[in-house]
């Protein structure tokens, strides 16, 4: 592939479908850079839930909104995410903030503000985003766009794997964790305003019977199909 060539590559899915691992692990591969969108309403639902504002009420997350500021910085390759200019990075992978960030992200004005700052970060850099709306709102002229998806079985089960090893399960078993992870995807898929869904021309990857690294190779080999092609 042209190395000079610049080129956006939009990376959606559901919950625990691998995504943030492929597109993060693409990006290395192809040696751009790799923005992670859930944290920016990962960084939210935690300032509403320090405020112990209810992350489903759009008139109490609206005042707080104007007065937030998330910003993304690259350390050492690596996104950290500011809030307020906090570096909040290690606090905003658990299940509560989580469930935070499902709600939050169905407020319109809550979007519209991360969907700015996204598609900022991405004018004149190469890189892989991923999140929910990538393909058909933030990047809609991306040169490459995918939908990686697994069973929800298999899904739940990988954040069980997470959580347990991270130690963050706090008492949750697999059936509560599948349970929020329904509920998590009903949400994101069936809100009015830029809902999950796989954008028409998205490629569609599978990633039930794959290992992290077959489902880098399948999304890498498609770049080099199309850019030869
Ligand atoms: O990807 P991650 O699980 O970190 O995202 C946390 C939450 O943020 C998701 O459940 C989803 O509701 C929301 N989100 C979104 N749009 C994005 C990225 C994440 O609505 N582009």
């Amino acid at each position: 592939m042209d190395k000079e060539r610049i080129f956006s590559v939009a990376v959606d899915g559901p919950a625990g479908a691998g995504k943030s691992t492929v597109a993060r692990g693409a990006a290395k591969r192809l040696g751009i850079v790799y923005v992670d969108t859930g944290a920016m309403y990962r960084a939210m639902g935690l300032k509403a839930l320090r405020l112990g504002v209810p992350a489903d009420s759009e008139e109490r997350v609206l005042p707080i909104l104007d007065d937030t500021e998330i910003t993304l910085r690259f350390i050492a390759g690596e996104q950290h995410i500011f809030l307020d200019g906090e570096d909040v990075t290690g606090l905003i992978r658990t299940q509560e903030v989580s469930n935070a960030a499902s709600k939050i992200s169905a407020i319109p004005a809550v979007r519209r503000k991360m969907v700015a700052i996204q598609q900022k970060l991405a004018e004149g850099v190469s890189l892989t985003m991923d999140g929910r709306d990538i393909c058909s709102y933030v990047l809609p002229g991306a040169e490459y766009k995918f939908f990686v998806t697994a069973s929800p079985d298999a899904r739940t089960a990988r954040r069980y794997k997470e959580l347990s090893e991270k130690g963050t399960l706090g008492g949750m078993t697999f059936n509560d964790l599948l349970v929020e992870m329904h509920e998590r995807d009903a949400r994101d898929s069936g809100r009015d305003c830029m809902p999950l869904k796989k954008a028409p021309d998205a490629v569609l990857i599978d990633t039930t019977y794959m290992s992290i690294e077959e489902s880098i190779d399948a999304l890498l080999h498609y770049i080099d199909r199309a850019s030869e092609a």
